[in-house]
């Protein structure tokens, strides 16, 4: 049994079941025994890949869609470029090194990083010396002023609450003890008002998630941009008003019961692209899938170029990132770009 799970079976025992969101979110930031606190989850040794751990490519795409849209409101002089849960820095490092060309862009940054990891926030720190980036916890403290935003693979890290329609009311997911090990079981059902809009599109029996956290994140983005300028690109994989039981683990490339070893184990949920939209509805919202933007963007040409430097291994692991990025039975189709703008600017390149 691993510490945390002592922890929280102490817990539970004191003072009843939780829900999914608060093991959620001791399982990945519990100070001392956290998944993001205490491992090093990315690349082949950890525990999943990312986009940008795939390929330079993807940073570079999303830069310098970026940095267009910046041209496309007028170049203003102080803008934030700010990324949440930036893992290991790779993304921001590409971003900016795709954008060193556009004459005018990175005298104008302010970089910002949204971390709750202080490891992580150590590595991004190495990672982005020179370009000396400032830490928030959360979006508070971000400056009143245009925002260009990147978030990958940031929502499905943030703890959500799992609901099961009964008739008009709605039984929670809990998580509880039975014989001394963590379980999961559900709440007698309640009417709640937060689920109204769901009752017209999930039938009795069915599952939906919701991730608390995830709209004032998405109205404090949305209101910025709106009132500021600025554009922001959230990436990830989930869909739009789904419905299903999407929370799960992921040890070493692997799915594994999410109960089974809590601390050790990275935890997440697909992410509702609708609520996000609908959070951010003060400035405008577009939703599409991850391939079709990248090869909107000019990934394609990007990959060829590249290629024209490689051979063997280098060039076979090349061509398998740039299908892994873009092809939809593997990462183009899953993963969702939701694009916000403010409602008179342009859309930003590759979202139109
Ligand atoms: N964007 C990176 C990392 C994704 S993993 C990539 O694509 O490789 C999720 C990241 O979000 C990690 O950096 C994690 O520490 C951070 N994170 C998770 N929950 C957070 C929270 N509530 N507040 C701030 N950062 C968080």
């Amino acid at each position: 049994m691993t510490p945390l799970a002592r922890l929280l079976i102490a817990r539970i025992a004191a003072t009843g079941p939780i829900t999914l969101a608060d093991y959620m979110a001791e399982c990945l930031l519990h100070p001392a025994h956290g998944y993001y606190a205490t491992r090093e989850p990315f690349g082949a040794q950890g525990d999943f890949i990312t986009a940008p751990e795939i390929s330079q490519m993807f940073g570079e795409m999303l830069g310098l869609c970026l940095a267009q849209s910046w041209l496309d409101q007028g170049a203003p002089a102080r803008v934030t470029l700010a990324e949440l849960g930036p893992g290991r820095g790779t993304l921001m490092a590409d971003m900016l090194r795709a954008t060193r060309g556009v004459p005018g862009f990175h005298a104008a940054l302010q970089v910002v990083l949204v971390e709750a990891s202080p490891r992580l926030r150590a590595v991004q720190q190495d990672t982005l010396k020179g370009h000396a980036p400032t830490w928030l916890d959360d979006l508070g403290g971000l400056p009143d002023a245009p925002l260009f935003l990147v978030a990958n693979e940031f929502f499905d890290a943030l703890p959500i609450r799992q609901f099961t329609r009964a008739g008009q009311a709605w039984a929670e997911t809990v998580v509880g003890v039975a014989d001394g090990a963590l379980t999961l079981g559900r709440s007698s059902p309640v009417p709640l008002g937060l689920l109204a809009h769901r009752l017209a599109d999930t039938a009795d029996g069915n599952i939906i998630e919701m991730c608390p956290a995830a709209g004032p994140i998405m109205q404090r983005i949305g209101q910025l941009i709106a009132t500021h300028g600025g554009g922001a690109l959230i990436v990830d994989y989930g869909g739009w008003n789904g419905t299903g039981d999407t929370f799960q683990a992921l040890r070493h490339h692997g799915h594994t019961d999410p109960l089974a070893e809590p601390g050790l184990a990275d935890l997440t949920a697909h992410v509702d692209f609708a609520a996000l939209a609908r959070a951010a509805a003060s400035a405008r919202a577009t939703c599409l899938p991850q391939g079709a933007f990248l090869l909107n963007l000019g990934i394609a040409a990007r990959a060829d170029a590249l290629a024209m430097r490689l051979q063997g291994m280098a060039l076979q692991a090349h061509v398998a990132a740039f299908e892994r990025l873009t092809a939809p039975a593997q990462m183009g189709q899953l993963f969702k770009v939701l694009a916000i703008t403010p409602t008179q600017a342009p859309p930003l390149p590759g979202t139109a």
